[in-house]
């Protein structure tokens, strides 16, 4: 008796599924399969994966301005840098020269963002 022709369920590959043993198959080959894993993980972890990338790219603009020996700087002109408010993480109180402030950290680089000037101030880093 012939079966129904499955389709491979890989997204990016569909192929009909001519040759199967199991009527459990679901996949054409071992790396379709693979690959559509690697593909729904890729889905699920999309925020994760953001975030990650936007911490990265933080950190570099932040850097450069330390490493340059620049601490204090107009928010909007990191952001032409490739700054991302947005994908900053939760800020926790610093104690710096006897103020309390409200700081982000990414790695070495202690920040804070002065909601008053809209300037950006590097308290700690490995360059300061
Ligand atoms: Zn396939």
């Amino acid at each position: 008796m012939r079966r129904p022709t499955k389709y491979c369920k890989n997204i990016e590959c569909e192929e009909p599924i001519t040759d199967y043993k199991s009527s459990k198959k679901l996949y054409c080959s071992e790396s379709c399969r693979n690959r559509n894993g690697y593909l729904r993980r890729l889905e699920e972890n999309k925020e994760f994966i953001e975030n990650d990338k936007g911490q990265k790219q933080n950190y570099t603009v932040l850097n450069r301005y330390a490493e340059a020996g620049i601490y204090s700087e107009d928010l909007s002109k990191l952001i032409k840098f490739g700054f991302q408010p947005k994908q900053l993480l939760v800020s926790r109180f610093f104690n710096i020269d006897g103020r309390e402030c409200h700081c982000y950290t990414i790695k070495d680089i202690v920040f804070e963002i002065d909601s008053i000037t809209k300037k950006i101030i590097i308290h700690k880093s490995k360059h300061k």
